[in-house]
C-alpha cells in the first residue's frame, strides 16, 4: 500500500471519531453521518490549526447542514444532462467522465454530494457505456475526467482510462479535475507523473481555497506535475469564513502562481442542499475582484464565474468598468477610478462600416457618424474601493 492510500485508510470518518476528536453531538453526527459522511485523511487533519478555521470548516461536519433542505441536490442539472450513466454532456465539444465516487477528502461544501462517496452512483460498470458514448460522438474533443477524484484510482486503472481515451483521435484534449495535489498531496508521486506525461495534451484543474493549504508538500506535487509538463490551474470556491476576503484571496492566488498553478477560475458557491451556510453575496465576490485587477498581476486574477442552476453552464461576472458604450466610443474607468475614453475602430474605406458589422450600426450622419452624442454628463456611480491588505 502506498502512503497516500494508507492516509485514506487512516482517515477520520466513523461517528465515533467525530464526536471524540470535534466534540460533536452524537444524535448531530449520527445524522451528518447519514446525510454526507466524513473524510478526513491525517494530512488535510494536521492543515486545522483551531476550531473553525478555514480547514476545519471545510472538512468537518457542521450541525448547519442539517437545517439546510431548501436547495436542489443536483443544482447544475448534471444528471439530467446524463445521456449515459458517468457521463454529463452539457457543452458541444466537450464532456464530463465520472470516474470514480471516491475522494481523498469529503469536502462539506461539495455541489455532487449525492453520488459521492457511493460506489453505486458512479459505478465502474458503467465506464463501458461511457467510453462508447465518447467513441461515437466524434464532436467531443475535451473530456474532463472527474467524480469523485480520478487520482482516487490506482495507476494501473487511471492508466487503462487514459490509453482509452488517446485511442479515440476526435479527443483532442485530456483534463483531470483533482483536489488531490491540496488535499492529498502525496498521491502526486514520481510514478504517477510518469504515466500522465504518456497522454498530452493533458490538462488538472486543482482546487485550493485558502492560502494555508500551500504548503511544501503541496507545493512540491503542483511543482511535480508542472515538471512533468502538464498546465496546473486552480478552480476556487468563494466561502463565508474560508475565503471571503479580498487580502486572502490575493495571498491564494499570488501563492498559487510561485507554485507554477494558474488561476483558473473563482466560482460563487453553488446553490446546494446542506452547503448554503457558505455562500456569500455576489458583492462580495465583486469586490475581492475589484481589489485584484490593477493591484496584482494580471495572471493571477481568475475568471469569477456563477455556475448557472438549472445547468446554464458557467457565466462570467464583472465589476462595472464600462460606464458608456456608443457606436463611437466606449468610457471606461480604470481599478484607480480614473475614466479614459477609447474610439471605436472606423473602416476609412467604408465608412458606413463599423465594428465589423455595418448593417446593425445606425448611422445617420455625414461619413457615417451618428448625430447622436455621448451625453455631456454621463451618471457616472463608481464604486468604494475596499482597501486590500497586504
Ligand atoms: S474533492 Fe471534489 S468531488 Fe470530492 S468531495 Fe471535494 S468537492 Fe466533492
Amino acid at each position: 500500500m502506498e502512503l497516500w492510500q494508507r492516509m485514506i485508510r487512516d482517515s477520520v470518518h466513523t461517528v465515533d471519531e467525530l464526536v471524540d476528536k470535534f466534540k460533536i453531538d452524537r444524535n448531530a453526527a449520527e445524522a451528518l453521518d447519514e446525510f454526507f459522511q466524513a473524510r478526513i485523511n491525517p494530512y488535510y487533519l494536521s492543515l486545522i490549526k483551531y476550531p473553525g478555521d478555514p480547514i476545519w470548516l471545510q472538512c468537518v461536519p457542521d450541525k448547519a447542514e442539517l437545517e439546510d433542505f431548501d436547495a436542489a441536490e443536483d443544482p447544475l442539472m448534471e444528471d439530467a444532462m446524463s445521456p449515459v450513466p458517468n457521463i454529463t454532456h452539457r457543452y458541444p465539444d466537450r464532456a464530463l467522465f465520472l470516474v470514480t465516487s471516491q475522494c481523498g477528502l469529503y469536502c462539506r461544501f461539495c455541489t455532487r454530494k449525492r453520488k459521492v462517496g457511493d460506489y453505486e452512483k458512479i459505478s465502474m460498470k458503467g465506464l463501458e457505456s461511457a467510453f462508447n458514448y465518447l467513441e461515437q460522438h466524434k464532436e467531443i474533443r475535451d473530456v474532463i475526467l472527474s467524480g469523485g477524484d480520478p487520482l482516487m484510482l490506482t495507476d494501473t486503472m487511471l492508466e487503462k482510462i487514459l490509453q482509452r481515451l488517446r485511442c479515440m483521435p476526435h479527443i483532442e484534449i485530456i483534463r483531470i479535475g483533482s483536489k488531490m495535489p491540496c488535499v492529498l498531496p502525496h498521491r502526486i508521486t514520481d510514478k504517477l507523473c510518469s504515466i500522465l506525461k504518456k497522454y498530452h495534451p493533458l490538462y488538472i484543474n486543482t482546487h485550493f481555497n485558502h492560502p494555508w493549504e500551500i504548503t511544501p508538500e503541496s507545493s512540491k506535487a503542483c511543482e511535480m506535475l508542472a515538471n512533468a509538463g502538464i498546465p496546473v490551474g486552480n478552480q476556487m470556491v468563494l466561502m463565508k469564513g474560508v475565503n471571503d476576503h479580498p487580502a486572502t484571496v490575493k495571498e491564494l492566488m499570488q501563492k498559487l502562481l510561485r507554485i507554477r498553478v494558474r488561476p483558473y477560475y473563482m466560482y460563487m458557491a453553488d446553490e446546494t442542499k446542506g452547503a448554503n451556510h457558505f455562500r456569500t453575496s455576489i458583492e462580495t465576490g465583486l469586490n475581492i475582484v475589484e481589489n485584484l485587477r490593477g493591484h496584482t498581476s494580471g495572471l493571477a486574477i481568475p475568471h469569477f464565474v456563477i455556475d448557472a442552476p438549472g445547468g446554464g453552464g458557467k457565466i462570467p461576472i464583472l465589476p462595472n468598468y464600462v460606464l458608456h458604450h456608443d457606436e463611437d466610443k466606449i468610457i471606461l474607468r480604470n481599478y484607480q477610478n480614473k475614466v479614459y475614453a477609447y474610439e471605436n475602430y472606423k473602416d476609412k474605406n467604408n465608412p458606413a462600416k463599423k465594428n465589423g458589422d455595418a448593417k446593425k450600426v445606425p448611422s445617420n450622419g455625414k461619413n457615417g457618424k451618428s448625430k447622436e452624442k455621448i451625453p455631456a454628463k454621463v451618471n457616472i456611480k463608481l464604486p468604494v474601493l475596499e482597501e486590500v491588505e497586504n
